[in-house]
């Protein structure tokens, strides 16, 4: 069992399939010239199976792939076939670019839900966030994945200034779709310009909600990071990730594995041990698993304050978004 010396037990891995992107949303890759990581150095298909067995052995049984883009891996569909016939629910982040090129595979690998990533409902404001047109190719791929009976979860990063003009239309999409939004309070990486002055919190955002719709309070999953509402009426559900404004970690079980192969044992956190150098020499990486575990800080990997408008980006040592896998 993954337990930490804060009693926390730990079920749910992502993993990293790739720090390659087709977009280059602001926040996630700061830098147009960001250093990818070169071929070698990513796992490959084989590792991420082997580690993936490890940790499903250690008592993992969610793991959800994200990225980077984790649909531009060219043995995409081979990763998800193999992983899905493991004893986990498997769950999947992207931007949806790329899911019609996939969508029989996720239908295969008998996915239920998937996360889309779409910070706004209007072209020009798509592209200037992602400095790349893509909006009508992820907006029909989200429409094709609910035709095909997914669930379909939409991440929105909500920043302040800029969420105000969109909160209410995407709202509004859950009026007659089954389908369910998002807030993600901005979180500070790497290169992508945090302030605090920059974060809308939920409790910002609820209220400009309640002006134009009677919201409900639903019941939250244990462990979710997310405080689930509905709209009276609505097919679909609005939720809000809390992460700066209401910290969740005395609940947290959640590591990660980035795209070379490192488990990092929080999203904020500096320290990282490398799985992939031990495994290519044919060492046991159980160890290794445990004592990041136990390593883990018991909030916000003991970088950031528990009053978020305390925290100095500048004093945060972490890599970009992109390169941890969100
Ligand atoms: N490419 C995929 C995608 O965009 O969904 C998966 C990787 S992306 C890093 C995973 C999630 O992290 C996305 O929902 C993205 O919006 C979120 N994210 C990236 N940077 C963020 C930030 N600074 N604050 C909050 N959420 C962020
Ligand atoms: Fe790419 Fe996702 Fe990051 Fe946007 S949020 S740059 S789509 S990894």
């Amino acid at each position: 069992m993954l337990q930490d010396s804060f009693g926390r037990v730990h079920n749910y891995l992502r993993i990293s399939l790739t720090d390659h992107c087709n977009l280059r949303c602001h926040y996630c890759m700061p830098d147009e010239h960001y250093p990818f990581l070169p071929q070698k150095s990513l796992m490959s298909a084989d590792e991420i199976l082997l580690l993936a067995k490890t940790f499903v052995g250690l008592g993992i049984n969610k793991i959800r792939l994200t990225g980077g883009e984790p649909l531009v891996r060219k043995d995409f569909d081979e990763i998800l076939f193999r992983l899905s016939q493991l004893d986990v629910e498997l769950l999947l982040t992207t931007n949806g670019v790329l899911i019609d090129k996939h969508i029989d595979q996720l239908k295969k690998a008998g996915l239920h839900t998937i996360n889309i990533s779409l910070d706004s409902l209007q072209e020009k404001t798509f592209e200037r966030i992602t400095q790349r047109n893509e909006f009508q190719k992820t907006w029909s791929n989200i429409m094709l994945l609910l035709k095909n009976n997914f669930r379909v979860k939409l991440n929105i990063v909500a920043i302040h200034g800029h969420i105000e003009e969109e909160l209410i239309d995407f709202i509004n999409l859950t009026k007659n779709l089954p389908i369910h939004v998002r807030f993600i309070e901005f979180m500070p990486f790497d290169g992508n310009e945090w302030k605090s002055e920059k974060v809308i919190t939920s409790q910002e955002m609820l209220a400009l909600a309640a002006k134009d719709f009677d919201l409900v309070k639903l019941v939250d999953e244990p462990h979710a990071t997310t405080k689930k509402y509905k709209a009276i009426g609505h097919d679909g559900t609005i939720a809000f990730i809390t992460t700066m404004s209401n910290q969740f970690c005395g609940d947290c079980n959640r590591i990660r594995l980035t795209a070379e192969g490192k488990i990092k044992n929080c999203l904020f956190g500096k320290e990282e041990i490398d799985l992939l150098t031990p495994l290519r020499k044919g060492e046991d990486i159980t160890q290794f698993i445990l004592q990041s575990v136990q390593n883990k800080h018991s909030v916000m990997g003991g970088q950031l304050e528990k009053d978020y408008k305390q925290t100095d980006a500048k004093n945060i040592i972490n890599r970009s978004m992109i390169g941890i896998g969100g």
